[in-house]
């Protein structure tokens, strides 16, 4: 048989889908899971998105559109960025097959051979993997829980080095639901105006904002920025339509047409259904969005008050997206029902062996002190998912015979 490509030595399917496959095949076997594992939204786009998917059904929906996106979602995507205080025309936007492709097309345009990126951990899973695939070399920034999980300028500085080409920037963010504030933003900035490197601003969680506070963006603290950063967009959490597979990039209009180049030798262009769906979401009302993200703030609530009941646990309140992600390392070293928990990944299996809740491992997400819940669920389910979380760990206590 002949050799696979060298770079898929390296290359491993995303943490978050295998155990997904997990979750699946136990439910198969007819087990109970709660799952608090995949990010997606639980909530469905409004009529006029489904009415805008119809009509391109029912009109000449048929043919090849252009790689930027049909001009209604273009001008659909500029609109909805300028009222974020985000000012793009058309030549400045390219579409892709949601933020995950948007993502790796513009590290496929920056990247050379051993190049390196600064990814601030915890990261989004895919992040190191699709940079490794691509021939860099992921340099990790690593934000405790002590820190709120949140990156600090002299962090940058520090890492910085000749190779350095990008640096990657997710906000609000997955996994930790972490929100940073404009000085922050402004702080991160100022360092970014010293290095001359690309930038991509991951604000696919951009409306999930909550108690009031807004969402900051690096354009606005540091518009100097412009000719260097590339704001990736999507319809899959904002809009609850992840599986419609569309993203957006807005960005300077070199770079874009290195996307575009990419487009028309991939996909040609994403399908002209999703992209009309994507321009009644874009510009369309946004009530339905506005409302899920009350429900999301509610959730919010109850997952940090079940949490801040379990002795030993810490977690940084989550201030937008829809997760939470707890430090547990200190249960490190203790057991469950005889077996011992080394770290994130024994954890996270005892509880799906044991309660039937599945978890993402922080190692996942470049921190193995913590794990993450994403908590999008319906109601009931997160209210019995985190009754066994809670169980779990007071099994562990009375257990170990560590006070509660
Ligand atoms: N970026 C982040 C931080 C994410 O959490 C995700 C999905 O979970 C993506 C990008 C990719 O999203 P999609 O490809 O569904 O638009």
């Amino acid at each position: 048989m002949p050799n696979f490509a060298n770079r898929m030595l390296h290359a491993q399917p995303s943490a978050v889908i295998k155990v997904a496959e997990k979750v699946q095949a136990l439910k198969k076997q007819g087990r109970d899971v709660i799952s608090f594992s995949i990010g997606v939204p639980n909530f469905l786009p409004a009529k006029h998105v489904y009415q805008a998917a119809h009509n391109a059904i029912d009109g000449d929906s048929g043919t090849y559109l252009p790689g930027r996106g049909s001009e209604e979602l273009v001008n659909a995507f500029i609109q909805c960025m300028a009222t974020k205080g985000l000012d793009y025309g058309a030549h400045e936007v390219a579409a892709a097959v949601g933020g995950k492709q948007a993502l790796f097309h513009i590290l496929m345009a920056a990247l050379n051979e051993g190049d390196e990126v600064l990814i601030p951990a915890p990261y989004w899973t895919s992040y190191p993997d699709m940079v490794t695939l691509l021939g860099g070399t992921p340099v990790f920034l690593h934000c405790p829980s002590t820190q709120n999980y949140k990156l600090k300028p002299e962090q940058i500085a520090k890492a910085i080095t000749p190779k350095t080409k990008v640096f990657m920037f997710n906000n609000p963010s997955n996994p930790t639901g972490m929100v940073y504030t404009k000085a922050e933003i402004k702080a991160l900035g100022d360092e970014l105006e010293k290095h001359d490197i690309w930038i991509i601003s991951d604000d696919i969680y951009d409306r999930m904002i909550f108690d009031g506070e807004t969402f900051h963006h690096l354009l606005h603290t540091n518009p100097k920025l412009r000719d260097r950063v590339l704001c990736v967009q999507s319809i899959s959490k904002n809009y609850g339509m992840p599986g419609w597979r569309v993203g957006m990039v807005a960005g300077p209009e070199g770079f874009i047409q290195h996307l575009l180049t990419l487009n028309s030798n991939s996909i040609t262009n994403i399908n002209n259904i999703s992209m009309a769906a994507a321009a009644a979401a874009f510009g369309g009302d946004q009530q339905f969005s506005d409302d899920s993200m009350a429900v999301f703030a509610q959730k919010r609530d109850v997952v940090m008050k079940a949490l801040q009941g379990i002795s030993y646990l810490s977690c940084p309140v989550p201030k937008g997206a829809f997760y939470a992600f707890p430090d547990v390392s200190a249960y490190y070293g203790k057991t469950h029902d005889g077996v011992l928990i080394t770290d994130d990944i024994t954890l996270c299996t005892q509880l799906l062996e044991k309660k039937g809740l599945a978890l993402v491992p922080g190692s996942a997400f470049g921190e193995a002190k913590g794990v993450r819940i994403s908590y999008a669920c319906p109601s009931a389910q997160l209210e019995r998912g985190l009754a066994l979380f809670a169980e779990f760990f007071a099994e562990m206590r009375a257990q170990n015979k560590i006070a509660s």
